[in-house]
């Protein structure tokens, strides 16, 4: 594996902001804004749903966003290299484990994220699998195998941007806490546990809040789940989920804010 380059860049505020129950703080550091965006940026794929773009390199101003599997440098843990999913640690129902289709895979989580974000009208989205430091203002989701140096039970952290005034944020989904539920699933529901999880991280980049049970009874379509929930259960993490919930977090150019970092919540196994 290639040696990673710590992310380096423009350096956000530090600010300290309760978010859902929990005091956060933004961490300050830079972000990728290093050299090679036209380069990296030219090999984006766009998502099937999303329309041509007016500008002639066809990049618009879509959000980009990498899932990046081999972890790396994050601004959240600057001075951590963060190790790539062990995917060993992921059993299977019919036996074996998520290395034996682990290119199948991320392209499999990768579709159910791009289907996620399409039904919920980010046309202007793209998703990709690569390698954060390949690319600048990027969204990147980091999928370690590590676990949280901070608190101990949750699976996904992001920095929560309510107007999406920012396209480089960044979010982590924790394999090495994954694992420690011991959770057997079959490909379809590791599929799902996966894409939900890091499609929730990437909600909140784009300017999606929590959604409460109550407010999500309301708004139920079929058999999704709401994405947005503040925490779910590992069944609900095994099914499909949506965003259901239509949400305004900026109702004005005015109120556009520094982002700040969610920490999700266990689910509820009853410890
Ligand atoms: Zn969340």
């Amino acid at each position: 594996m290639k040696s990673k380059k710590r992310p380096a860049g423009r350096v956000r505020p530090i600010r300290a902001l309760v978010v859902c129950g929990s005091l956060v703080t933004l961490l300050a550091g830079g972000c990728g804004a290093g050299g090679g965006l036209v380069e990296a940026a030219a090999r984006l794929r766009l998502n099937d749903c999303t329309p041509a773009f007016p500008d002639a390199e066809g990049l618009g101003t879509a959000d980009r966003i990498v899932l990046d599997f081999t972890g790396g440098f994050s601004r959240l843990h600057p001075d951590v290299e963060l190790p790539p999913v062990a995917w060993t640690a992921f059993a299977l129902a019919d036996g074996g484990t998520l290395a034996d289709a682990e290119q199948d895979f991320i392209e499999d989580v990768r579709d159910t994220i791009v289907q996620i974000l399409c039904e919920a009208g980010l046309y202007e989205v793209q998703v990709r699998v690569g390698e954060a430091e390949d690319f600048g203002e990027v969204n990147v989701v980091h999928f370690t195998a590590d676990v949280p140096t901070d608190r101990s039970h949750q699976m996904g952290l992001a920095e929560y941007d309510p107007c999406n005034h920012y396209h480089d944020n960044i979010a982590i989904v924790y394999g090495g806490q994954i694992a420690r539920y011991g959770i057997v699933g079959t490909y379809g529901e590791w599929v799902n546990i996966f894409a939900n999880l890091a499609a929730h991280e990437i909600g909140h980049t784009l300017g999606y809040s929590h959604v409460s049970r109550a407010e999500a009874a309301s708004s139920t379509r079929g058999s999704f789940t709401e994405l947005m929930l503040d925490g779910h259960t590992i069944d609900e993490l095994r099914g499909e989920q949506r965003i259901l919930t239509a949400q305004s977090t900026c109702p004005s150019a005015s109120d556009i804010t520094e982002p700040v970092l969610t920490h999700e919540s266990m689910p509820d196994l009853g410890r």
